[in-house]
């Protein structure tokens, strides 16, 4: 799902890097699906809605039984939320997660959300993907795998720990 090619992490330039490549975000990324969606300007399969976010079947699904999860308000990323939205944003993965199971019976499911241009983000909006796995008896979907496991110098796992603890 994510192509990583510059993998190599240089903990100085990375956050520099980041807000660089945020500003060539192509113009045809800027509109945004998911304010049309809240305003009823785009059709979708709703499947819980309150006060801060809204849930939908992905049109574009990875399974059955695929959610987005996104914001009413247009953050653009994860931390960008507020004390209210974040306790709604997880009792709303919650919520979907228990109807999975109970209706869809699901084995398995997988949280993610793409933040910043970098990471993979195509619109401007906060989304998150709910993707249900449904076998018990074998690995159904393992999307970190799709990532290559970086050897980082232990000078640079040191630095990284160093800032990150601070
Ligand atoms: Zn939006």
């Amino acid at each position: 799902m994510m192509e990583n090619e510059a993998t190599q992490i240089e903990g100085e330039v990375r956050a520099e890097k980041g807000e660089e490549q945020e500003k060539h975000v192509p113009q045809e990324f800027q509109e945004c699906v998911f304010c049309k969606i809240l305003a009823k300007q785009l059709p979708a399969m709703v499947v819980e809605e309150n006060s801060s976010f809204m849930a939908v079947l992905e049109i574009n699904p990875k399974a059955i039984g695929h959610v987005l999860v996104f914001p009413k308000r247009h953050i653009a990323h994860f931390e960008e939320m507020d004390m209210k939205e974040m306790a709604e944003y997880a009792h709303t993965i919650k919520s979907v997660v228990r109807k999975m199971r109970r209706k869809l019976y699901i084995t398995g499911y997988t949280v993610v959300s793409q933040n910043g241009f970098s990471s993979g983000q195509m619109t401007g909006h906060f989304v998150t993907h709910i993707i249900p796995t449904y076998s018990s008896k074998k690995v159904d979907m393992n999307l970190l795998a799709a990532l290559p496991t970086l050897d980082i110098p232990p000078a640079v796992m040191e630095d990284t720990f160093r800032r990150l603890r601070e």
